[in-house]
């Protein structure tokens, strides 16, 4: 994990937040290579949820809302993680994360046994709205954006004109105090999640929480997660939320062991109806069928944006001896990406920086791939160096432009370069025109 951790520094994918001050816990930065994997993750989601199916639309709701939401929602009451004090080094610690010896629990930091008895803490981030700071400007920044379909459910529901079973998706941040936040990205305190809630007939609960627990599971094989990586732990009835007819979680085998990407659950129609009892307003599904009002059922797959990224860079994260022409041999890091969720799609290099026909014919080339793809170039070091530096960003693909590019060499390779492939590091010859649907193809 140190070693994912400082690559991520060194090659700007994740800095803390705040730095020059000392950070602030729980919240990180994403570098330049950092917000494009984030991008990508959250596009491919996107597509994949939303544009290629015909039964979901999207929403993008506000992270401030009405402080009644939540207390409709039992946020405001119940969203608590246990918290202790530590007598001894003051630590603050959530009650289901201490260690245990000889059948007492212990503080993980310091190891003493006077700890405080649990008491509650909730986990939202509380603020004001408007210039008065007193009870009735109170509101919370969201722990989860699923409340905002829930209470546009009905808008939505008429601007959409769709009919059972449909989606309503959404990107976006969200807020939690969290006691400790921990592992790297896994556990902030500011977040993004990309959650679908998808409403049905109750008698289809359970069969769509199947279905979406397999279509999420194709998701984080697409994108690149080994299936071994992927763990599914059925959440035992009595610790599944009282409402909830069945939960899921979507694991993966973190350096820290094996921790939560995902949760996916049939809610059944508790939230809605919750709304519905506490705005007074009709949250209700009119069934043209059976000319019958019912408030939907709802499965509900809510992943993080922060987890899966932290999933694809230690999934992807590679070392391997390499030893060159002249028999010397190397570590090299390599990220492993998926093309499709590759920062750069593909580093492009003139084989010499003091030739200007190599960096023209490179330029141009820059310029024909950058309107479909990230593309980056370097004409700095010799070409194994730039390969290198382009293995540690997990870029795909190498272009190189050289003599025979520009038909130094006679007619035969006018016109063509050198492809070279991160994996295997082998090099393929292709012809400059054909480069773009080459590309395209790859990291769809
Ligand atoms: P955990 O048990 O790890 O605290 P949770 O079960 O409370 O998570 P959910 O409320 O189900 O999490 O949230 C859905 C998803 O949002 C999680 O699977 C995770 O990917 C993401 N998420 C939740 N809390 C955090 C956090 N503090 N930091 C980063 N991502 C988070």
């Amino acid at each position: 994990m140190e070693k994912i951790v400082s690559l991520c520094k060194r090659r700007g994918f994740i800095f803390q937040s705040s730095e020059i001050y000392g950070g602030l816990n729980g919240c990180w930065d994403y570098g330049p290579l950092g917000t494009e994997l984030k991008r990508n993750l959250k596009d491919f989601w996107w597509r994949r949820t939303v544009r290629e199916r015909d039964d979901v639309v999207g929403m993008d709701g506000s992270i401030l809302m009405n402080r009644q939401v939540w207390v409709a929602s039992g946020h405001e009451n119940t969203f608590t993680d246990p918290m202790v004090d530590c007598r001894n080094c003051k630590s603050r610690l959530r009650a289901d994360q201490l260690t245990e010896k000889n059948g007492r629990k212990q503080c993980p930091v310091c190891g003493s046994f006077d700890l405080t008895e649990p008491r509650a803490f909730n986990l939202m981030f509380k603020t004001y709205v408007g210039a008065t700071e007193d009870e009735s400007a109170v509101t919370y920044l969201r722990p989860e954006t699923a409340q905002a379909i829930f209470v546009q459910f009905r808008n939505i529901l008429e601007v959409s004109r769709k009919k059972l079973p449909f989606g309503i998706a959404q990107i976006g941040k969200a807020f939690r105090n969290e006691i400790n936040p921990r592992n790297f990205t896994f556990r902030s305190r500011e977040f993004e999640q990309m959650e679908l809630e998808y409403f049905c007939r109750p008698e289809n609960g359970l069969e769509l929480l199947e279905y979406w627990l397999q279509e999420r599971l194709r998701f984080y094989r697409d994108i690149g997660l080994p299936s071994e990586s992927l763990h599914v732990h059925k959440i035992p009835p009595e610790e599944c939320a009282h409402y909830s007819k069945g939960t899921y979680d979507i694991e993966f085998a973190f350096p820290f062991g094996i921790q939560e990407l995902e949760g996916v659950a049939y809610r059944t129609d508790y939230d809605l109806t919750q709304h519905q009892l506490a705005s007074g307003k009709p949250l209700d599904y009119f069934d043209e069928e059976s000319k019958q009002h019912f408030i939907p059922h709802v499965v509900e797959p809510s992943a993080g944006v922060d987890r899966t990224m932290l999933a694809l860079i230690c999934a992807g994260y590679d070392e391997e001896v390499v030893t060159d022409e002249k028999g010397k041999s190397e570590t090299r890091t390599v990220l492993r990406f998926h093309p499709r969720m590759a920062p750069i799609k593909c580093g492009v290099f003139p084989l010499l920086k003091n030739n200007e026909s190599l960096v023209r014919r490179a330029r141009e080339i820059v310029d024909q791939l950058r309107r479909e793809m990230m593309v980056f170039y370097d004409e700095t070091g010799a070409i194994g160096r730039r390969y290198r530096r382009q293995d540690e960003a997990g870029t795909p693909f190498g272009v190189t432009v050289d003599f025979d590019t520009i038909g130094e060499n006679g007619p035969a390779l006018r016109d063509t370069v050198t492809v070279r492939h991160r994996d295997s590091m082998e090099q393929e010859r292709i012809a400059i025109k054909e480069l773009p649907a080459f590309l395209s193809e790859r990291i769809r």
